[in-house]
Formats: C-alpha cells, sequence, structure tokens
C-alpha cells in the first residue's frame, strides 16, 4: 500500500476540497509591477544624470560606471527595505532547467552592537556563490570552487514576497573565476548582440541610415497538468520524476477533444487568477490562459517582452507556477509527458527580432514581396534553420522531452520550416529569380448580414510543423514545457547572427557589382534558396510520407532521442558558429554537452531505479494480495464442490511473473558499467534501459487492469485526471 493516504480517503478529501479563495480588491494599475523596480521607479528614485546612465545601458547596453552603480544600489536597497525586505539575492540560471539564489542579509553590526543596512554598488554588481555544486562540466574541477554571479541591469530587479517577508532579488549571470559561462544568461545576451551587429550590417547595406539596437524578443506559451496533491503524494513517480512511470489507460481519455478551451474549472480559475496576480506585482504581462487538450492540462501565455527580460520571466514564472499550485491543493507537473497515452506539454517559444527604427524586422506588412529589410531576415531564418536543424534539435534535447517529440501530437524530431502559402509563394519565385505579387488572404463571407466580414489571414496555421511562420514572427513548437526558453533563443538569435553575416558578405558583392536594391536582393536570396530552400515544408509534418522524403530527398536529419541529438554540439560546423559569431567558446559548449549528457543519463538512471522499486514494493505485493484472494476463494468454493474459472489467476500470475522477469533485466542493465564514452553510455540509457522500463510497465498496466480496485495502491489516471 501507499503509505499515505489510501486512494478513496484521497478521493473523499478531494471531492471536500473548497477553492483556496485570496481576496483581492486591488486593480490591475494599482498591482502592475509593484514589486519591481524598473526604468520607470528608477526615474523617481535617483537623480536625472544616474537615471540617464542607467537608461542607457538597459537600452544599448553600455557599461555603467562605479559611481553610478553605487547611486543605484542605494536607491534600489531603500526601495527594497521599505518593501519589508531584509534580504537579498542574485539570482541566476545554471545549466539545469532552474533557477538559483543565495541569499545574504542587509544587516551588518556596527561596534555597539547596532543593526544597520548596508548595500554597496559593489554588493549589488558582485555576488560570490560557491560555484562547485554547480553543474559545469569539464570547466572546473571541484577544488577550484570560486564562481561568481553579476548583476545584469538590462533585467530588473524585484521583491519575491513570502507571507513571511520579502526578499530583493537581483537578476545575474553565472560566471566562473577564469571566466566562463556557467549559466544559461550570459550566452543569451552575447547571442542578442551578435544578432544586433549582423543585422545592423545588413540593414545600412539596404540604405538604412538611422539604425537602432536591434533585440529579440520571446512570447513562450506555457503547458502544464494540475494534478491534486493527495494523489500526487501517494504517487513516488510523480514526487521524483515528475510524470506516471506505471498507469493503464482510462477508459475515457482526450478522445471526445471535450477539455480543450472546455470551461475551466472553478477550483482552476481561483488558482490561476492568484497566479496571475503575483505576476502582475512582478511586472509579468500574463495574457492568455485556457484549458488544453488533454484532461488536466492547461496553458498560460504572458505579451511578449524583450528575450532577455522574457527568460528571466518565464523561469519565475515556472517557480510560481509550483509554488502557488502548492497553495491550492494541486501539484503542478511541468513534465513534458506525465501521462502515457494522452498529450504532452510543451513550450512554444514566439520569437522575433526588431528595433525602435524598422520595427519588427519580421513582419511582411501587408506586401511582402515589397519587404525587403523583412525578406532578407526571414531568408536568413531559412538559411539558419536547414544549415541549423541538428543544432535546434539538439537545444531542445531532454529525457523528458524525448517522449513528446515525433509522437502525433507534437512536432516531429525533423528540423523544418513552415511559412504559409502566401510566403512560401513569394520564396519560391525568387528561387526562379523574381518577385512578382503577394496573394493576400482575402475577405470571410459568412453569408450571414448580421456577422461582420473581415480579413484572413495570408496564411493558416500548421500544427505539424516544429518551426512555423506566424505571421509576424516564428513559433518554434518544440520546446519542452519544463525547459528553459534560453537554450532555443540563443540557437536562433546565434544561427540568425550567422546568416545575416552571410547575407551582408553576398550583399556587398552584388551591390558593387553594379546592381540595383532589389536586384541585389534576390540574386543573393536566389542562392539562399537554392542552398537551403529544402528547409521549407508546408504540409503534413506527422505523416510518414513527410519523414521519408525529409532524410531521403530532402537531406534532413530524423533525430529521435537526445542521446542522437547531444553529439551535434561537439560538431565542428557548430563550434565554428558558437565561436565566429562570439556566443560560446569551444570549452563553453563542451561543457554544455557535457553537462546536459550527465543530465539525460540520471534523469534516465532516477526513473529507471523508481520503476523497481515501485514494482517490487508497491505494485506485486498488490499482485499477491489479489492472488492470495483468489486462491483461497478457490479453496472455498472447492469445499463447496464449486469450480471456480482460474483465468484471472491465471493471467495476473503470468503478468506478475513476467514483470519481475522484467525488473531482473532492469537491475542488471542499471549495473552496466564502463563505457567507453559518454555517447555510448546515452545510448545505452535510450535504448536498453528505457526498453526494459517500458517493458516493466506494460506488465504492471495489465496487472492493475486486472486486481482488484481497492487493492490497487497508485492513484489512477483517471483519478488523477478528471478528480478536481
Ligand atoms: P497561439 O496559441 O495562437 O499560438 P497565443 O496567443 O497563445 O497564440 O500566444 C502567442 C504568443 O506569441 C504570445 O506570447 C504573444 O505575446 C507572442 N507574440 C506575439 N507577437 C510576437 C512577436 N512579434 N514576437 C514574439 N512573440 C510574439
Ligand atoms: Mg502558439
Amino acid at each position: 500500500m501507499s503509505g499515505n493516504l489510501s486512494r478513496e480517503e484521497a478521493v473523499h478529501q478531494i471531492t471536500n476540497r473548497e477553492a483556496t479563495v485570496v481576496t483581492k480588491t486591488d486593480s490591475l494599475g494599482k498591482i502592475w509591477a509593484s514589486d519591481v523596480f524598473n526604468l520607470a521607479r528608477m526615474e523617481w528614485a535617483l537623480s536625472k544624470n544616474a537615471f540617464k546612465a542607467v537608461k542607457k545601458t538597459v537600452e544599448t547596453g553600455e557599461p555603467l560606471d562605479a559611481a553610478t552603480a553605487d547611486v543605484v544600489a542605494a536607491a534600489m536597497k531603500e526601495w527594497a527595505v521599505s518593501k519589508g525586505a531584509k534580504f537579498y539575492s542574485h539570482i541566476f540560471y545554471p545549466l539545469t532547467n532552474a533557477s538559483a539564489e543565495k541569499h545574504d542579509g542587509f544587516i551588518v553590526t556596527d561596534p555597539q552592537g547596532n543593526a544597520i543596512t548596508e548595500f554597496s554598488g559593489s554588493l549589488l554588481i558582485k555576488g560570490e556563490p560557491d560555484g562547485s555544486s554547480f553543474p559545469n562540466g569539464s570547466i572546473r574541477m571541484t577544488n577550484a570552487a570560486r564562481g561568481y554571479t553579476a548583476w545584469d541591469p538590462t533585467s530588473p530587479a524585484y521583491i519575491m514576497e513570502t507571507p513571511n517577508g520579502a526578499t530583493l532579488t537581483i537578476p545575474s549571470v553565472f560566471m566562473s573565476w577564469t571566466g566562463e559561462s556557467l549559466d544559461k544568461k550570459i550566452p543569451l545576451l552575447r547571442s542578442n548582440d551578435a544578432m544586433n551587429k549582423a543585422g545592423q550590417k545588413v540593414l545600412s547595406l539596404m540604405g538604412e541610415t538611422e539604425i537602432a539596437p536591434l533585440n529579440s524578443s520571446c512570447g513562450a506559451e506555457q503547458e502544464y497538468f494540475l494534478v491534486d496533491s493527495n494523489f500526487a503524494n501517494s504517487r513516488p513517480d510523480l514526487l521524483l520524476a515528475g510524470r506516471t512511470l506505471f498507469g493503464a489507460a482510462s477508459a475515457k481519455g482526450q478522445e471526445f477533444d471535450d477539455h480543450y478551451f472546455g470551461a475551466i474549472p472553478e477550483r482552476v480559475q481561483v488558482y490561476m487568477q492568484d497566479l496571475e496576480d503575483k505576476l502582475y506585482r512582478l511586472g509579468i504581462p500574463a495574457k492568455t490562459h485556457h484549458n488544453e487538450v488533454a484532461p488536466g492540462q492547461f496553458e498560460i501565455a504572458p505579451y511578449f517582452e524583450a528575450a532577455n527580460v522574457a527568460a528571466d520571466h518565464q523561469q519565475m514564472l515556472m517557480t510560481l507556477l509550483k509554488t502557488t499550485a502548492k497553495k491550492h491543493g494541486f501539484v503542478c507537473l511541468l513534465h513534458e509527458k506525465p501521462f502515457a497515452g494522452i498529450n504532452g506539454s510543451g513550450k512554444h517559444v514566439n520569437w522575433s527580432v526588431g528595433n525602435s527604427t524598422q520595427g519588427n524586422l519580421l513582419d511582411p506588412g501587408s506586401t511582402p514581396h515589397d519587404n525587403l529589410n523583412f525578406l532578407l531576415f526571414c531568408g536568413a531564418v531559412i538559411r539558419g534553420v536547414h544549415l541549423h536543424g541538428p543544432l535546434l534539435r539538439a537545444v531542445i534535447a531532454s529525457a523528458s522531452n524525448d517522449h513528446r517529440l515525433g509522437a502525433n501530437e507534437a512536432p516531429p524530431a525533423i528540423l523544418s520550416v513552415y511559412l504559409g502559402d502566401q510566403l512560401e509563394k513569394v520564396f519560391e519565385d525568387i528561387k526562379d529569380g523574381k518577385l512578382s505579387g503577394s496573394e493576400a488572404g482575402g475577405l470571410t463571407d459568412m453569408g450571414l448580414t448580421q456577422i461582420l466580414d473581415f480579413e484572413r489571414d495570408p496564411g493558416d496555421r500548421n500544427r505539424t510543423s516544429p518551426f512555423a511562420f506566424t505571421g509576424n514572427r516564428f513559433e518554434f513548437r518544440a520546446v519542452g514545457s519544463s525547459q528553459s526558453v534560453s537554450g532555443p533563443l540563443v540557437a536562433m538569435n546565434t544561427m540568425l547572427a550567422d546568416s545575416l553575416n552571410w547575407i551582408a558578405d553576398k550583399l556587398e558583392t552584388e551591390l558593387s557589382s553594379g546592381k540595383d536594391q532589389t536586384a541585389a536582393v534576390i540574386a543573393v536570396l536566389q542562392t539562399l534558396m537554392n542552398e537551403h530552400g529544402n528547409a521549407v515544408f508546408g504540409g503534413d509534418g506527422y505523416s510518414s510520407e513527410w519523414h521519408e522524403m525529409a532524410v531521403k530527398e530532402r537531406g534532413l536529419k530524423n533525430i529521435p532521442t537526445t542521446a542522437d541529438a547531444l553529439p551535434a554540439l561537439q560538431e565542428d560546423s557548430v563550434k565554428k558558429l558558437f565561436e565566429s559569431t562570439g556566443v560560446l567558446s569551444p570549452i563553453e559548449l563542451e561543457s554544455r554537452y557535457e553537462v546536459y549528457a550527465e543530465q539525460y543519463i540520471l534523469s534516465i538512471e532516477v526513473e529507471a531505479k523508481l520503476v523497481i522499486e515501485m514494482a517490487k514494493s508497491s505494485i506485486y505485493p498488490a499482485a499477491l494480495h489479489y492472488m492470495t484472494g483468489l486462491a483461497d476463494a478457490n479453496a472455498s468454493m472447492a469445499s463447496m464442490d464449486i469450480e471456480l474459472d482460474n483465468s484471472v489467476a491465471k493471467t495476473v500470475a503470468a503478468a506478475s511473473n513476467a514483470m519481475m522477469a522484467a525488473v531482473a533485466k532492469l537491475s542488471t542493465a542499471m549495473e552496466k558499467e564502463g563505457f567507453a564514452s559518454t555517447e555510448e553510455h546515452m545510448q545505452h540509457c535510450a535504448n536498453d534501459v528505457r526498453s526494459l522500463m517500458d517493458e516493466v510497465r506494460s506488465h504492471a498496466d495489465v496487472l492493475e487492469a486486472e486486481v482488484a480496485d481497492e487493492l490497487w495502491p497508485l492513484p489512477k489516471y483517471r483519478e488523477m485526471l478528471f478528480i478536481k
């Protein structure tokens, strides 16, 4: 038995739960960003000159001098203390998908024993957490532990509140003593820089004279599951691995399509509203929420922001989704595939680049064929996806996302670009060396006078593409729900930077040969499309025809598992990409490969250990218990000369034996050591370990359907998914 609440008791308690209502009366205007030390607050708190300096840093990335940092630190502390903060913390983003914090008090004492508060520019700028316990690949030995966090003034500091106090939280980068990035923020900032420089080159060749710094934007749609904590706490797999390692399918799943966009259960809506209130105070622009496809699955999407800020906000959002859920009696699952047989969760990363002078460079306007800047930037993306598909696959690779990719619910493990009808036609024309018109979407006509006609979008949506153009941005749909958005953003910005540099070179040559601007752009893009147009695909990404065509005719790669995907980080082309753009040095890249590979192996090993433990200590005993009952019944019946059909007993015995045999094989596989390389170890996990885990599960799931319901120790799918 599960040792805690019985399933029956859990169900009883849950049906009597009241929504945790938190009375909130303040308007959006009052709470919006009230806990953020943003530019508006700084303008109010700082001298004119200090404010001007900070604003410049935020907008252009120019360095801030020490004296101004001191002034900002003093104002920040004063503001934080007035909001009840006694501690401050540099928050940073190590190579796991989590956030990390080290808290320090403002307090110091004077010789008389009085407590005073202190916070100088140097404390704001630099923190020093012991870095040796964070994953660092081969960058540092554990005896060389020094790591630094450093303030990122381009992402605003904020107050994190608990019922008992407040902490001033300062977004930071994290690096080794030798200056290598140990985090996800440094490469993101560098990739943005590289993209900016390359973009400036292209725009100035296109005759633009006033060009503001370019920045990338990100709007991330976060999917998640909510399970009542009474259920989740009785499932060791949900607690430790974030997904169910066992579980027979519920008779009803998502086949009626009745959950997607359905009415949100009240308890869930109360949770969402509580969460959004917190997000607004932190200046996170939560914009949409709705039920997702699977029962128990939901989505929240904030409005898009500058990529660096959006990435920090995304981390906070994931933390708050979980902590707020706890208060409402839920466990929030961010795992990509918590339940077999129904949809998993993704995190669509919507991404665009632009600036304040040229606007969004991925916005085609109504006549894309006339918008040369757009065509160049869009072409740069196509080239990037074609050249660096395996890199894009590697940055979304994880043990958990492997369960989702390639299944018929999520983008395939083949990287292609969807452009939509209108754009695909424009780029087809370019391949033929011409630019003719673009077809508009046309007006809708429903034959109803009371419904106003409106302009249709020029392209449809394609939900089967991993990388889709959606009107004024690209949507990277293959990102997993538990992942940091930084890795994908770094890859996208960097491949764009590289392609824009390539375009700038070609454009310069064409222009200096005397071609006019339009002819030069067509010539460059024609070459680009001839070399890289194979990545453009508008059809059904789930179909087996595509899987075959992509690999055989188009030369694209189908990379099903993380074990196959991560080695791309060691390819020369990827090393060169990151080194030439200044985003990651070869050492930094290598350390990432090692860290991610290790995380992959560890996650599968933890799951495998849990499979063995749960099979032996809860599922097998339940089966034995049931068989004993059947045997007793058989004996009593026999004493009355009645013969019982023993087919159930036979099935249960056979499944139990088969399960324990698979457990033994899995245990043996887990003992294997002495791998020749990390790659070989990953392949062992991807193939041998994982398939044996599936084998154990298949027998256990048979048992779940056979064993008397009252004896089954683990909350069942139907309970976890449908009881709220
Ligand atoms: P859908 O589910 O139809 O894809 P959503 O409204 O759920 O759309 O999410 C779209 C996301 O894209 C939002 O986060 C939105 O702010 C973001 N977005 C919109 N325009 C841009 C843009 N130019 N750059 C980046 N993200 C954008
Ligand atoms: Mg979307």
